[in-house]
């Protein structure tokens, strides 16, 4: 069976052709207000790696993402929002809505992190309290990056619960991006990490492990030059370092090595590493279920959605034909427990019930 064939049939298995639909009555203003909470039932999530904003840094709001959220079994989310906007150039043709729309360039917009904080701030208690914020709007390749992340934990003492999604290699983004290529061992990073121990907060980094289409994990030294930097900072490798045409042939082999190492890391399973590695074909599903339940506490998953939520439903549930194929509790801990732990019980349950009000920065 193709790719494809497979991934639709597993899809159409979880039962998600009737999701489009539904989303769109969960997104209706005719939604109840929250007075009578969400039941979760069967897998529920806690989306790990999701962006509020997009490349032009628009979004659909965080209403209709808490429907879509609803309409998937999805608890909470680590939401960030876009470290990068794509510049509309007086020549491009149209108007640009992704950062491969044409060649134009992209930079660093640290606006992003204001724009999420602030319509967080503004929301009611019961939208907000879903959510567990990052901050990532800083260059990666800036000496300033830690100062000017510890100057917005101070603007919105415990309303946020990590770091990231730093961009380090991301092929043509990194192409597009003005500057050197960021890595994770760059030293403006080294303080952010610092910084991230200080405050017992995960940082999410985007690393591709290697080149496009070089079967070898060129850039694997990095990350681990960048975890052996703190080793009381919690790095999350954000889609085992995979980005499109990143393709190597034992990259279960190299992530487990790399666990092996590095007491330190953690992988998201989010964006495509879900389609092109894990559920490839039955084969993959088996190997990649067995490196997770000999190391339950390592994996994560997370959609890597960007900015509008019509697609949100099925970006999520996916992920349940890898989880009927874990032992239950394994699968309850990369679907929600393990970035709740990273977060830490007491970070998360603050900002769960924080209601508007700041809360004291966590005792570090
Ligand atoms: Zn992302």
């Amino acid at each position: 069976m193709k790719r494809r064939d497979f991934l639709k049939a597993s899809l159409a298995a979880a039962g998600l052709a009737s999701l489009p639909v539904r989303l769109l009555a969960a997104g209706s203003a005719n939604q109840p207000e929250a007075a009578e909470p969400p039941v979760f039932s069967g897998h529920s999530y806690v989306d790990c790696h999701l962006h509020y904003l997009d490349f032009l840094q628009v979004t659909d709001g965080l209403e209709r993402l808490v429907a879509a959220m609803n309409a998937a079994n999805v608890e909470r989310a680590v939401l960030f929002g876009m470290p990068m906007i794509k510049q509309w150039d007086p020549s491009a043709p149209k108007k640009p809505k992704y950062y491969l729309s044409n060649d134009s360039r992209c930079y660093y917009y640290s606006g992003t992190d204001f724009l999420l904080l602030k319509h967080l701030s503004q929301a009611p208690a019961h939208i907000r309290s879903r959510f567990l914020p990052f901050i990532c709007g800083v260059n990666a390749n800036d000496m300033n990056a830690a100062d000017l992340l510890r100057r917005l934990l101070g603007e919105y003492p415990g309303l946020i619960a990590g770091i990231g999604e730093i961009m380090c290699r991301h092929d043509d983004l990194t192409a597009q991006t003005y500057g050197e290529p960021p890595r994770p061992d760059h030293p403006a990073l080294l303080p952010v990490y610092d910084l991230a121990a200080e405050m017992r907060m995960p940082v999410i980094i985007h690393h591709n492990i290697s080149g496009v289409q070089m079967d070898e994990p060129l850039y694997l030294g990095e990350m681990e030059n960048a975890l052996r930097h703190n080793r009381k900072t919690n790095i999350v490798w954000a889609h085992v370092g995979v980005s499109r045409r990143v393709e190597l042939s034992n990259l279960p082999e190299i992530a487990e090595g790399a666990l092996q190492r590095h007491s330190n890391l953690y992988f998201d399973l989010s964006w495509l590493v879900f389609e092109n590695y894990i559920a490839k074909d039955e084969a993959s599903f088996a190997t990649w279920a067995e490196l997770i339940a000999r190391r339950p506490g390592r994996f994560m998953v997370g959609t890597d959605v960007v900015g509008h939520w019509d697609k949100y439903p099925a970006n999520i549930l996916k992920y349940n034909a890898l989880l009927d194929r874990l032992p239950p509790k394994t699968a309850r801990m990369i679907a929600r427990d393990n970035i709740l732990g990273l977060i830490g019980k007491r970070a998360a349950a603050q900002l769960s019930g924080s209601a508007g009000e700041a809360v004291s920065a966590r005792a570090v």
